[in-house]
């Protein structure tokens, strides 16, 4: 079976007044048109494990999320489109007597969820858990939180075909960095990446990500971690402010985890002269709207 995308992926330009012509210019990647329910990033590291299974004949999927995880959400829809089962590790219990809409439509999608402690999630990543996991649910393709593996960098690396030669920087929000990483690897030598990151002392990725990249892109990048807004999945009003005024101003609705923090991020480098007058920035929206579900009433989207 084929996925086929909702929508093909478009760049938007942003006005100059919203950064004061301080640069040449600034435009959007709108990844998050891709699909209802597999927007932005997630598409495409997915695309490449659902290939795996489907040659390969492995007929489920295992990964791990939290109750607000784009990446849980995006896996259960992939793989029910592409008719295997999916398996859903969750860190904690307490969303097991209520999820969140984004579980929800995990279960909604045919994902089995099993709610385990933050200890027991802690293992996510340890060989023996890993085998005790393969052997309860009939040897999966077990993907790692985030989708952060070989296959899904080479997914990210194709974002970059969407990328017109014009601009000098690509603007990302990083959480596990498998973006980052397929970007930084597939762009041209003379383009810089810039990486966002939402959650407090998130420039410990700058390190995490360098072991992937190749060896003459290791000082094209860097990753910022001053726009957390009090750690990850944090928000306050000056934010959900930010978001309803840029939807207003562009149309375009940012998520609060990731790309409204990395645009806010963004303006306030571009209005400190961080960049100068002649670059050209895209910035990629990497979706995650779903994870506005838990903001009810607070945006005008
Ligand atoms: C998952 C996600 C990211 C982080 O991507 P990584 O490849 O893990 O760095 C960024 N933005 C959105 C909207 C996401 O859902």
């Amino acid at each position: 079976m084929v996925i086929t995308p909702d929508s093909q992926p478009y760049i938007q330009t942003i006005d100059g007044w919203w950064y004061n012509n301080q640069v040449a210019e600034v435009a959007m990647l709108r990844l998050d048109i891709i699909h209802a329910e597999v927007s932005g990033n997630k598409w495409y590291k997915l695309k490449h494990n659902i290939n795996y299974c489907q040659k390969q004949g492995v007929n489920s999927i295992l990964t791990f999320g939290g109750a607000y995880s784009n990446h849980l959400a995006a896996t259960a829809a992939m793989a029910q489109m592409s008719g295997l089962r999916s398996i859903g590790i969750v860190k904690g219990k307490y969303a097991e007597a209520n999820p969140t809409p984004t579980l929800l439509s995990c279960i909604n999608n045919g994902m089995q969820l099993v709610y385990v402690t933050n200890e027991e999630y802690r293992q996510k990543n340890d060989k023996g858990y890993l085998l005790v996991l393969a052997e309860r649910f009939d040897n999966p393709l077990i993907i790692p939180e985030g989708g952060a593996n070989a296959l899904g960098r080479v997914g990210a690396e194709e974002i970059v075909s969407l990328i017109p030669e014009r601009f000098t920087h690509i603007a990302v929000p990083v959480g596990t960095g498998t973006t980052l990483i397929g970007i930084v690897n597939s762009c041209n030598d003379d383009v810089a990446v810039i990486g966002f990151a939402p959650m407090k002392g998130g420039a410990y990725l700058n390190a995490e990500v360098k072991p992937y990249l190749k060896s003459n892109r290791a000082d094209s990048y860097h990753i910022y971690d001053d726009w957390h807004f009090g750690g990850f999945g944090k928000h306050n009003e000056e934010l959900i402010s930010f978001m309803n005024q840029f939807y207003i101003q562009h149309n375009i609705p940012l998520d609060k985890v990731y790309t409204a923090k990395m645009m806010y991020g963004l303006k306030a480098q571009i209005e400190q002269g961080l960049y100068p007058q002649d670059v050209k920035i895209l910035c990629i929206h990497t979706g995650g709207l779903q994870g506005n579900q838990s903001l009810s009433g607070q945006l005008q989207y």
